[in-house]
């Protein structure tokens, strides 16, 4: 029998157009891991709010990994067995490797006494919309955080002596397609390991694969047996440490999830 395999996927600029959000182009391979049952987790710095929305959309019943691998959401149905240090979160188990939300925004304006930053927590709803290129029902959700704080540096010239800071109090950053974003000891690769267990118990042997786009993909890249960039909006890519999908966004990511998966 072919083993298992599991789909790890980021969505801005991976599955979501980088540009208007679209995963239309990646329709196609949708259908195929549909057809065949096989697991795709968004792994994602998105809130858990906009990932239902999605998840609703795309008509994904997976489990997800919430704001650059702060939260695991298992539906309390998916797996027959216990899972261990969860807590129950509405209809979900949830893993929980972020810190709260509150020490974040502290720290961010203890930043902000010294530095030219603006952040989720000062930016209004709409003026996220307007930023990334959100609707507004969009962006309300994005606001809707509970472990990564998405900011800007305004001043660039103070990009080292920012991340300096955050290391030096203990705490993390990542950076994404469009924001900078404040965390604690998580990442998605963590918690793609973490996820990775779980179906092994529940499907013995697996081969995971995982597909991003930017720095904040590195590490769940690095924690799968294949790991693909996209390309980003520009033509260029992340890195050249991975596997190449030749194409922006869901167009790639439609190619290799076809030639992975068939
Ligand atoms: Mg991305």
């Amino acid at each position: 029998m072919q083993m298992k395999k599991i789909i790890f996927t980021d969505l801005d600029g991976t599955l979501l157009d980088p540009g208007d959000y679209s995963y239309e182009k990646a329709k196609n391979a949708l259908e195929l891991l549909k057809k065949k049952e096989i697991p795709l987790i968004f792994c994602t710095s998105k809130t858990r709010a906009e990932i239902e929305f999605w998840r609703k959309k795309i008509g994904n019943n997976d489990p997800f990994i919430s704001e650059n691998g702060g939260g695991i959401f298992v539906p309390k149905d998916y797996f027959s067995f216990k899972i261990q240090s969860v807590k129950e979160y509405n209809n979900y188990f949830l893993i929980k490797l972020g810190i709260n939300y509150s020490q974040l925004i502290d720290f961010i304006n203890f930043l902000k006494e010294k530095y030219n930053i603006r952040s989720f927590s000062d930016m209004s709803s709409k003026e996220i919309a307007v930023d990334a290129n959100l609707e507004l029902t969009q962006a309300e959700l994005a606001k809707k955080r509970e472990f990564d704080l998405p900011f800007k540096i305004l001043n660039k010239k103070q990009e080292k002596n920012i991340l300096n800071e955050i290391d030096k109090h203990g705490l993390n950053y990542t950076i994404g397609g469009r924001y900078y974003h404040l965390l604690g000891d998580n990442n998605k690769g963590e918690a793609v390991k973490i996820l990775s267990d779980l179906f092994r118990r529940k499907y013995g042997d697996i081969k995971t694969i995982a597909i991003g786009d930017s720095e904040n993909d590195f590490q769940m890249l690095d924690s799968v047996n294949e790991g693909f960039l996209v390309k980003k909006k520009n033509g260029s890519y992340a890195s050249n440490k991975y596997k190449k999908a030749k194409g922006v966004g869901p167009e790639g990511w439609n190619k290799i999830v076809q030639q992975e998966v068939l």
